[in-house]
């Protein structure tokens, strides 16, 4: 890869991530709620960073936090590969992290191989197996923007055909109010898990501690929750925030991987049983 094309995917993934979002930080309830009083042991967390593959900053400290995590890793990029395989050497869950077509913003800020709500059903299914086969080790898949790909029913029934047939499940990033994930997860029967806050939307040292606030409230209600954040922009500050918020939030919940949140295989999102 030339200088030139390296610098713009770099700058797609930044502008991505600038400019790509129209979501709100704190999404709607997706996951069931656990009484208040629980014991901390029977809750979970699973922290989610997204926008590995492009030598972002704050890669080496989200990957040496001494949590469980899962790296979510773009494909076709620079460090695609070296990211996936220090993860999973890490001990790291990871997934694809398939750059899907936002309702506002430039296709071309996605970078490489894109999903768009344009192409054909075969031209889909051949950029899902490419990403999947350029991201090594990856067992799952969530959505790199995607507020307009994740809201059309045919673009999202390829994308998770060929996850049923890899054996991925998907995580919903739930970049759109309107995402068809749910309903066509649930006919083809592919394991399903929902994000429910972002950490770093904004990247001031205030917002993700304000998120982290949000989600500290919610880990104490709830029996699973999923947070993401990124790597890149707000990279350093995230991973600082994460590292400073660990051992209060290990009081509250368990750690987890992404994979240990999946609802037991066959089945639907059913109710989580206690850990031992
Ligand atoms: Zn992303």
């Amino acid at each position: 890869m030339t200088s030139k094309s390296k610098g713009l995917c770099r700058g797609a993934v930044v502008a991505a991530l600038l400019t790509g979002w129209t979501l709100s930080a704190v999404l709607p309830p997706a996951a069931a709620a656990a009484p208040e009083g629980q014991p901390a042991e029977t809750r979970r967390v699973a922290v989610v960073i997204d926008d590995f593959g492009n030598h972002m900053k704050g890669t080496e400290q989200m990957l040496k936090l001494p949590i469980p995590l899962t790296a979510a890793v773009m494909p076709f990029l620079p460090s695609t590969k070296a990211d996936a395989e220090a993860a999973h050497a890490a001990g790291r869950d990871v997934i694809v992290h398939l750059p899907m077509e936002p309702v506002r913003g430039k296709p071309s800020w996605l970078g490489p191989k894109a999903i768009l709500t344009s192409l054909s059903d075969e031209e889909i299914r051949a950029r899902v197996e490419a990403a999947i086969a350029e991201v090594p080790h990856a067992i799952g898949m969530n959505n790199h923007m995607g507020s307009k790909a994740t809201a059309d029913e045919r673009v999202m029934r390829i994308v998770l055909q060929v996850c049923k047939e890899r054996g991925l499940f998907f995580l919903d990033s739930r970049t759109s109010h309107k995402t068809v994930v749910p309903k066509v997860a649930q006919e083809l029967g592919v394991p399903l898990l929902q994000n429910d806050v972002f950490l770093d939307d904004v990247y001031t040292h205030q917002h993700v501690s304000r998120q982290i606030g949000v989600l500290k409230g919610m880990v104490a209600k709830r029996e699973k929750t999923v947070v993401i954040g990124h790597v890149g922009p707000p990279g350093l500050i995230t991973s600082g925030a994460l590292l400073a918020a660990a051992p209060t939030l290990q009081a509250q919940a368990r750690f987890v991987r992404l994979s240990e949140l999946l609802p037991p295989a066959g089945g639907q999102a059913a109710p989580t049983p206690a850990p031992k």
